[in-house]
């Protein structure tokens, strides 16, 4: 209340209308009494100047026996030129001062001897002003035959007085009627001011709050009037840099939603600034629930970043890549996945120092890296597998040369073994070869519709010697009900071949093997090939379908194989719409199960990435 408008321009108002009545009081008081001096003083200059008719009066009675009896008579004659009255009086006194004769006996009884009267009782003619409560005029007047006496003539200044307390009462009561208009005015003065000044306050207070849809009547042309009006622009103008901030906003959160890259922006206290989808997919309930912090996202992704010297700045240790904006680190793995990190610092201008914040980018290179991974293991095998055949055609070639005189036997020995070293290094191509063609759709399929129980006893057929070699039990069983298959028979003999003398080759001599032909509801047919082998430990089997894998690359090779044929039988029964799957249990056997389509549509355009390319 004391801090408000009203009450400060009430205030205002009236220390203003007492100041002035006070100053006007005064003003009027002191010039009251001057006036009444100085009237006085010349009143009496007048009459008792030596030329005037009351000072030779004065004279004259001043030269008879009883001339302080005639000059009582001649200031009595005199009085209303002297202004005698109940205030002022007449005294003829002698140079002692005692009274001879007055207007008031009373008063002139008790007289005082004030400066004037000193003066003229001595001689002198200074006629000094009277004192405060008192004006006073002595004239010496010349006696002759005797002492001189004094005519004095004394005012109380009552008058002046009451006069001044008249006065006084008139100033009281137009201060108080001046005190009432000052605050009727400084109200009615104080709400023209405050109340637009009040809307203003509550429409200030609404666009604090974001609502800027009110406008500010602007009823006047003063200064008031300019700032309302000021104020209406400049909500406008805020209203519509919002709009564009808000317009930018949500293009960036539709890019970045749109981003499949994960995108997280920390502040300068670590907490979370804005983040993605695909940043929530990464860090799941952490980030929905705001309990991601720079500290754990940097665990989480297993950056090299420390907390710096100053508030957020992170020092980057050896390992980043300088990018134009900040840094990227390769190759973090978090979660099972790879992913290349970009960190930029956030700043208001790239002048400025002080970093507001931080923002991460996080491309996943899972597939990329597996895929680089699957590349350089790929080309190792392949250099590994080509240069052990290699190795033994040269050093047979080279002992063959060196001994012209050798051993025909011996020769014979050496020449088989470059032989079959090139029948291996020519399967290991060939295999090669089956893939990348398949891999780049390139294999040509021959489809024609056979029966698949005779294509079976066929193929047993095919493999008898290598079987009756190791001396093997094969039982073959079948539905009788099968129906034919559409396929390229070539491609998928090629495969039953392969899982055939897999289990031969990996079953001690004396096995069982037994292959059962089933359908199911006439849509696929299932071939399952059981042997009571080696088996494969349980570790192993999901990678059997990978290139070049081997469970026990010493028993494998000595089987001759190329660790190519499960992955060629994958892409080729895949490559018709089938599945192979494999079970295996260590030292117990393994049974390898196909399922083909009856109506093989063979796929042509297979989206896979190449490791050869
Ligand atoms: P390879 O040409 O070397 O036989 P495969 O791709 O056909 O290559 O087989 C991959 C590996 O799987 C083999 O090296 C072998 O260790 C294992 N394997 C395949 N079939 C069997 C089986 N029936 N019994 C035991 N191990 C097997």
């Amino acid at each position: 209340m004391l801090r408000s408008l009203y009450f400060k321009i009430v205030l205002i108002l009236l220390i203003f209308i007492v100041a002035v009545m006070a100053a006007v009081g005064a003003i009027l008081l002191s010039g009251v009494t001057s006036f009444f001096m100085d009237d006085f003083a010349a009143q009496m200059t007048d009459c008792f100047s030596a030329e005037s008719f009351l000072y030779r009066d004065l004279c004259d009675a001043a030269k008879g026996p009883n001339y302080a009896y005639d000059m009582k008579n001649v200031l009595s004659s005199y009085r209303n030129i002297l202004g005698i009255d109940e205030y002022r009086n007449y005294y003829v006194l002698n140079l002692d001062g005692e009274m001879l004769y007055g207007s008031d006996t009373e008063l002139g009884e008790s007289l005082q001897l004030t400066p004037n009267l000193l003066s003229a009782i001595s001689g002198s003619e200074t006629n000094l002003r009277g004192g405060m409560d008192y004006a006073d005029w002595a004239v010496r007047i010349p006696v002759e035959d005797s002492e001189d006496c004094v005519v004095y003539i004394k005012d109380s200044l009552d008058e002046m007085r009451q006069l001044n307390s008249v006065l006084f009462s008139i100033i009281l009561q137009a201060l108080l009627i001046g005190v009432l208009i000052a605050v009727l005015l400084s109200f009615f003065l104080a709400k023209s001011i405050s109340s637009p000044l009040q809307s203003l306050t509550y429409d200030t207070q609404l666009v604090a709050s974001g609502e800027f849809s009110h406008d500010i009547e602007v009823d006047s042309a003063d200064e008031i009037g300019v700032l309302a009006e000021n104020f209406n622009y400049m909500k406008e103008r805020l209203r519509s840099t919002l709009d564009e901030v808000n317009g930018e906003r949500q293009k960036l959160d539709t890019v970045l939603s749109g981003m499949r890259d994960a995108v997280v922006a920390f502040m300068a206290d670590g907490t979370v600034l804005h983040s993605n989808r695909s940043a929530e997919e990464l860090f799941g309930d952490e980030l929905r629930e705001n309990r991601l912090t720079l500290e754990s996202c940097l665990e989480k992704l297993d950056l090299p970043l420390g907390p710096g010297e100053g508030g957020l700045s992170l020092t980057i240790p050896d390992g980043g890549e300088i990018t134009r904006d900040g840094y990227i680190f390769h190759d973090r793995i978090a979660e099972g996945h790879v992913y290349d990190v970009g960190y930029a610092p956030l700043r208001l201008s790239p002048e400025e120092k002080q970093e507001l914040g931080c923002v991460f980018i996080i491309h996943d290179v899972t597939g990329r890296y597996e895929l680089d991974k699957s590349r350089r293991e790929f080309v190792a095998n392949v250099s590994h597998e080509l240069n052990t055949p290699l190795t033994a055609i040269k050093g047979a070639t080279e002992t063959v040369r060196a001994d012209p005189g050798m051993d025909p036997d011996m020769r014979d020995y050496f020449l088989d073994m470059v032989l079959s070293e090139s029948d291996r290094m020519h399967r290991i191509v060939s295999d090669l070869l089956t893939l990348s063609r398949l891999d780049n759709n390139r294999t040509k399929w021959d489809i024609e519709t056979f029966d698949m129980r005779a294509f079976v006893r066929h193929i047993c057929e095919i493999m008898r010697p290598e079987i009756e070699a190791h001396r093997h039990r094969v039982t073959f069983g079948s539905d009788r009900s099968l129906p034919p298959i559409t396929a390229d028979r070539q491609r998928i003999e090629q495969v039953v071949i392969n899982i055939l003398s897999n289990s031969i080759k990996y079953t001690p001599d004396g096995g069982q093997i037994d292959i059962v032909l089933t359908h199911r509801e006439k849509k696929t047919v299932v071939l399952v090939i059981r042997d009571n082998g080696v088996g494969i430990p349980e570790e192993d089997v999901e990678h059997l379908f990978e290139r070049f894998y081997r469970v026990e690359k010493s028993r494998t090779q000595d089987a001759g194989g190329t660790g190519l044929g499960l992955a060629i039988a994958r892409e080729l029964v895949e490559a018709h719409g089938g599945t192979i799957t494999i079970k295996s249990k260590l030292g117990e056997g393994t049974t390898v199960r196909i399922e083909l389509p009856v109506e093989c549509r063979l796929k042509t355009d297979k989206d896979r990435n190449d490791p050869l390319k």
